[in-house]
């Protein structure tokens, strides 16, 4: 610990030991002796006032210099620093008794006046460190460390102040050498018995240290290794050699490692401490140490160094959270947080500094989100679509079903947005089969009521197809014409297309990137609708919405994603979610099995068929290259029909086939020509055959659970029980875990959530192009929580301080949103 509590006996000691050691800046146990008084007097006790504060930062700043003073400055500093602290322990003393006593008068200033001040004691120059300054002007840190900070990208004080630590290594267990257990992280205080330092036998290259220590019941043997040929230099051996002399006193912390030699600390920490017959518990000081993310060829020491040097300069920190925002939410000041995150007294502090630094991670790119919806809002005017209509009314009474209560609230929610003025983005979330297109179609038809015309847009031709299908019968049913746009749409079919587009009389096109080609242009586009909108890229979404003036937009998504992460990525689109399925659905039993219950899965599929209903088998992507991969399919699918099914039909579905293959394929399967579809994952979205009543996946460990899930949802579309089995080699029980997550549950939201505890953020969304902000310390999933709230506060600033008047706020998000987003959200 640092200091939780004052501890002025300890400070005092300090003091009296550096003085007896004439002032050479001794290295304690973690920290050299400037170093401790700058952490000492960087957090001064609380029941001091601030005028009292102030002074004890402007001694940080002071001993923050100590080791570049003369010795007769460094003197007078430690004199200074004496009487100083005994002011301050009267000072203390004195409030304390106040507040214990308030009915007594205050005391008069009188104790200010005594205080020395500190500036007027020392001739040596103010050192000022302020947030902006370049570390190579601190004045600590000088050239070379400040070339190691710049390698992290590392340039100024407060770019130095946010450099997080990883973590913290607690050498604060001091422990015998008799009590070693190798695993654990330990400090250990021992006497030097033998210090050699030469030239690996072995290796010229390596140069060895090695240091045998004693405490009170037993030796062992430390050593360090330097690689290069500069350290077999002799006279830089022995100089090492005299730095370690027979008989001082060492602390060494590090991890316990069993050895051939007996146990040792791995790559061992080693401090000086005072000469020998010293009370070593004076200046045993400091021993959280922080451990910051490094890079090649930069000292960890320097980081830690550097950051107490500038630690001072936190006092400068004002907090942009006024003192409201910070209550409401349980969080600690910005400086505070700053100090103990580098320096934590305790793991509660830590964890307070933590939280506090993780809820301003999350709270200003959601302020920033919000921030750029507000600036689209005003700079955009859209169409004002009908909120419902004799289009609308009779498509309901066309409908053969009702909708459900989470259809209805979204339709409401997307007719509200389209009777602005701004144009709408919203994404809507829902499970497979929950009845997205319904509500799409809703949205279609009140733009087309208004006026307007609308696009329909899908990842796949297979998925284009289908909603073209669902829509024709829809639409001929209200008399309005719908057309089918892809890549095998043939010329004149498509130039027919491009003109009724032009004229305005054909009210929608459904199709696939088709669509955003240069030829297509909209008489007057007033909504675009994407399904499945994580698998178009940003620019594809915005071309699609570029040939229109300003139209709304509705984004949808079969594959639903932990709301932590829809913050995240969409945090500026509005969410809806149909989180109920239509009524009669059946659960799909799902089992996993493993490679020895594969006749068990053989078996009932073969039951199935023979009641007539049909079965999928899906591969993964096994091999690297899609060729192999494609060949394992063949293999598989020629291993079924020949030897397993002869006496059923197979068809196979593989990324390789052109897309005329394709749809031959699925068109045979969806017309029972074959009862068994074996594919790759081409099928994942979008195939929709009522009678398939099996989905058997070879290999399920290697899909995500989402995956599993969207797969899944191929079957138990009819009126038939269904089964979903999920074949597995693996035997390890993360594996067996993770599938049993499917077993249990048929909820999307709740299984794209145990994928995201499981495989974390990068994974579920993919990592290339998954666009996730990199966070210095938030977790996106341990610290659901404080996003939760980090969202709340940035809608409560907006309502209440919408164009930002708080500067200090506004400043800071620009500066946050931009090196998170890499770009500016306010201009
Ligand atoms: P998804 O959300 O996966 O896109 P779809 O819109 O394709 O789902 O709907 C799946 C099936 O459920 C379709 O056949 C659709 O007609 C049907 N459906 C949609 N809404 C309802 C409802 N409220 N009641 C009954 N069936 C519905
Ligand atoms: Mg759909």
């Amino acid at each position: 610990m640092v200091n939780s509590q004052p501890d002025w006996v300890r400070w005092q000691k300090a003091l009296e030991v550096e003085e007896k050691n004439g002032f050479v800046d001794l290295i304690g146990n973690q920290y050299r002796f400037s170093e401790f008084l700058c952490l000492t007097f960087g957090k001064p006790p609380k029941l001091l006032d601030s005028e009292w504060r102030k002074n004890w930062q402007e001694m940080a700043s002071k001993f923050a210099k100590y080791p570049n003073l003369p010795i007769s400055d460094r003197e007078n500093l430690v004199k200074l620093a004496k009487s100083f602290l005994q002011a301050s322990e009267a000072e203390c003393q004195k409030v304390w008794q106040r507040r214990s006593n308030p009915t007594e008068e205050p005391e008069t200033q009188e104790t200010l006046q005594e205080l020395p001040i500190p500036n007027s004691q020392l001739p040596t120059p103010q050192l000022e460190i302020s947030l902006d300054q370049p570390l190579t002007e601190v004045p600590k840190l000088g050239i070379t460390k400040s070339r190691h900070l710049a390698k992290l990208g590392l340039y100024t004080v407060r770019d130095l102040l946010f450099y997080y630590p990883r973590d913290h290594i607690d050498y604060s267990r001091r422990v015998d050498i008799s009590q070693l257990e190798a695993g654990e992280t330990v400090t250990i205080v021992a006497t030097i018995k033998r210090c050699e330092c030469f030239t690996s036998p072995k290796n010229k290259k390596l140069t060895i240290l090695e240091i045998v220590l004693q405490d009170r019941y037993a030796k062992m043997r430390l050593s360090r290794f330097f690689a290069g040929n500069q350290y077999s230099n002799r006279g830089w051996q022995e100089s090492i050699k005299r730095r370690y002399p027979v008989g001082s006193i060492i602390a060494a912390s590090g991890l316990v490692k069993e050895t051939k030699y007996g146990l040792t600390l791995q790559d061992p920490e080693m401090e000086m401490l005072a000469s020998p017959g010293d009370n070593i518990e004076s200046i045993n000081i400091g021993r959280v140490v922080p451990v910051y993310p490094l890079t090649e060829g930069v000292p960890a020491d320097v980081v830690r160094q550097a950051v107490m040097a500038v630690l001072p300069a936190t006092a400068k920190i004002e907090d942009p959270l006024v003192r409201g925002l910070r209550d409401r939410y349980g969080l600690i000041k910005l400086p505070e947080a700053i100090n103990n995150i580098h320096f934590p007294t305790d793991s509660d502090s830590k964890e307070a500094a933590r939280r506090r630094l993780v809820f301003d991670e999350f709270f200003y790119l959601q302020l920033g989100f919000l921030k750029r919806r507000q600036t689209l809002r005003q700079t955009q005017a859209s169409a004002i679509l009908a909120p419902t209509g004799q289009l609308v009314e009779k498509f309901y009474q066309v409908l053969p079903f009702k909708l459900t209560g989470a259809q209805q609230r979204v339709i409401n929610d997307i007719l509200n947005d389209l009777q602005k003025t701004t144009p709408m983005n919203r994404l809507v979330q829902g499970d497979v089969g929950a009845g997205k297109t319904v509500v799409a179609v809703v949205a279609i038809l009140a733009a087309i009521q208004a006026g307007y015309q609308a696009a329909l847009m899908a990842p796949t031709e297979v998925l284009a197809e289908q909603h073209y299908r669902k829509l024709v019968s829809w639409f001929n049913l209200l008399h309005l014409p719908v057309e089918l746009l892809t890549g095998s749409t043939k010329t004149a079919k498509r130039r027919e297309i491009h003109a009724q587009l032009e004229t305005g009389e054909l009210p929608l096109l459904v199709g696939t990137h088709a669509l955003i080609q240069d030829k297509v242009n909209f008489h007057s586009l007033g909504l675009v609708v994407i399904d499945e909108q994580h698998r178009f890229g940003v620019h594809q979404r915005a071309k699609l919405q570029q040939k229109g003036a300003q139209p709304h937009v509705l984004t949808m998504t079969a594959t639903p994603i932990p709301r932590t992460l829809a913050l995240t990525l969409h945090g500026d689109l509005d969410v809806s979610q149909i989180d109920e399925l239509p009524p009669g659905r059946q659960a799909i039993n799902t089992v996993a099995l493993s490679g020895r219950e594969r006749n068990q899965a053989y078996d009932l599929i073969r039951r199935e068929l023979v009641q007539g209903r049909q079965v999928y088998i899906v591969l993964p992507l096994v091999e690297e290259s899609e060729k192999l991969d494609v060949r394992a399919a063949t293999v598989e699918y020629e291993k079924l029909q020949e030897s397993v099914f002869p006496e059923f039909k197979v068809g196979l579905l593989h990324g390789r086939m052109t897309s005329a293959e394709k749809d031959q394929a699925i068109n045979d399967f969806r017309e029972n020509q074959t009862q068994i579809l074996v594919a790759t994952t081409v099928i994942e979205v979008g195939v929709d055959v009522p009678n398939a009543t099996v989905m058997l996946i070879e290999n399920a460990e290697r899909f995500g659970l989402s995956q599993l899930h969207q797969l899944r949802g191929r079957v138990g579309r009819g009126t038939h029980k269904s089964h979903c089995l999920l074949m597995s080699s693996s035997t390890s029980a993360d594996s067996r875990q993770r599938l049993s997550v499917l077993e249990q549950s048929q909820d999307g939201f709740f299984i794209s959530e145990m994928d995201l505890r499981f495989r974390g953020p990068g994974q579920v969304l993919g990592t290339r192009q998954s666009g996730l902000p990199d966070f210095a310390l938030a977790s996106l999933v341990e610290d659901q929580e404080v996003l939760n709230l980090a969202r709340d506060a940035a809608e409560l600033v907006m309502l209440q301080d919408q164009h930002l008047q708080n500067s200090l706020l506004k400043a800071e998000l620009e500066y946050r949103y931009q090196k998170l987003m890499g770009g500016s959200i306010l201009t």
